[in-house]
């Protein structure tokens, strides 16, 4: 395929690989985060960390929007979706998300809640459109990606003049959560995960462009790459940390040139500038209660806001406490550091958020990366007593 088989090529990627090899200094360990989970799909589907020297070690980040949304907001939904007036608008992996009670958006369906999966938040609008007598919501989700998509939704919806659409809106910040990451004691009394540097999103970094960053570099003197989601991509991303660390330096560099520009996306900013504003707080999951972390409906677009309309007020609701999901969110586990996954736990069954999207870490653990974890468990350790 044009433009992408030239990603992944596999010669290339053993050069990189011992580039990387070359680079390292033997007598250190390094440890980079990819904050997100397209970058997380990646590595555990092309076998990047197979390919990396067992002194640099990547641990995933949080950077899944389906992942990070808690338990109470899942439950909002549900509740909404209950409502025989509701016709409840949602992308497909919200569906199977696990909330109170063992309950999800599929079970609620199932039930005989009118829940339709979209492929584009102006499907809902156009439900909307066909169906005046239904209140449509649209669930959105997301980080600065799919915001500007909601933002598009609201102005069409008004310049439809539809009273019969509203907004639950669930989007949330990456910078807010890659601070938060380096400032979240691992546990009380504790400091935060050792992190030398962050792999940067793709396709957030296409809108909110290069600057967001550079508080980390300057602030925390953490170097920040940001990477396409090409395995190619993503081992030049961890070759230009390395070479970073090496050389002490803490700089936001650019691997994804082709396609993010250090201003980002203006038009898409401005519209979400017109449309957001910042909420005072937002609970994610694994992370707990962020100050401005996320965003919600401008008054102005009040008549449009789900909150409001429904007078939704969240209830915070716990996780299965069998499920590490949060600690892997933070940085802190491994998908396989779970007694549950792979037993109770499957992509057929997720007990937990990780294991439902495919930029879940837990889901692409169990798509790509189990079996060749259990195949190398053996050499792995040998390599490391060396
Ligand atoms: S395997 Fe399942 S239960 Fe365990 S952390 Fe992952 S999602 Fe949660």
């Amino acid at each position: 395929m044009k433009y992408v088989d030239e990603y992944r090529d596999g010669a290339l990627a053993k050069d990189i690989a011992a580039a990387i090899a070359a680079a390292s200094d033997p007598t250190r360990n390094y440890a980079f985060m990819e904050f997100c989970g397209g970058h997380t799909h990646a590595i555990s589907r092309y076998g990047i960390e197979d390919l990396l020297p067992a002194n640099v070690r990547m641990i995933h980040g949080p950077g899944c929007p389906v992942c990070v949304l808690p338990v109470g907001r899942i439950d909002d939904a549900i509740r909404l979706a209950r409502d025989p007036r509701v016709t409840l608008c949602t992308y497909a992996d919200l569906m199977r998300v696990p909330g109170s009670k063992g309950m999800s958006l599929m079970k609620a369906k199932a039930a005989g809640a009118d829940i339709r999966m979209i492929y584009s938040s102006l499907d809902a609008v156009k439900i909307a459109t066909a169906e005046p007598t239904r209140d449509v919501v649209f669930f959105a989700i997301g980080f600065e990606t799919t915001t500007p998509p909601t933002a598009v939704a609201l102005k069409e919806a008004m310049a439809r003049d539809l009273g019969n659409f509203s907004i639950f809106c669930n989007h949330v910040l990456t910078p807010v959560a890659m601070r938060a990451i380096l400032e979240t004691p691992v546990s009380p009394g504790e400091p935060p995960i050792a992190i030398e540097g962050f792999v940067g999103p793709a396709h957030v970094s296409t809108i909110i462009g290069t600057e967001p960053y550079r508080v980390f570099a300057e602030d925390y003197h953490k170097p920040v790459v940001i990477a396409g989601f090409e395995p190619l991509d993503v081992l030049q991303a961890i070759l230009m940390l390395v070479k970073q660390v090496n050389e002490q330096r803490a700089e936001v560099e650019n691997q994804y040139i082709r396609a993010v520009k250090p201003e980002g996306n203006r038009t898409a900013r401005a519209l979400c500038d017109e449309v957001f504003e910042l909420r005072d707080a937002f609970e994610w999951r694994g992370l707990g209660v962020m100050p401005a972390s996320a965003l919600k409906l401008k008054d102005a677009f009040a008549r449009f806001d789900a909150e409001k309309r429904f007078a939704i007020r969240t209830v915070q609701a716990k996780d299965n406490p069998a499920c590490e999901c949060g600690a892997i969110l933070r940085g802190q586990k491994k998908p396989a550091d779970c007694r549950l996954f792979g037993t109770a736990c499957t992509p057929d069954t997720p007990m937990g958020s990780c294991m439902v999207s495919s930029e879940g870490a837990c889901a692409a653990h169990w798509t790509y990366g189990r079996f060749r974890q259990q195949a190398n468990v053996a050499p792995a350790a040998a390599r490391r007593a060396s």
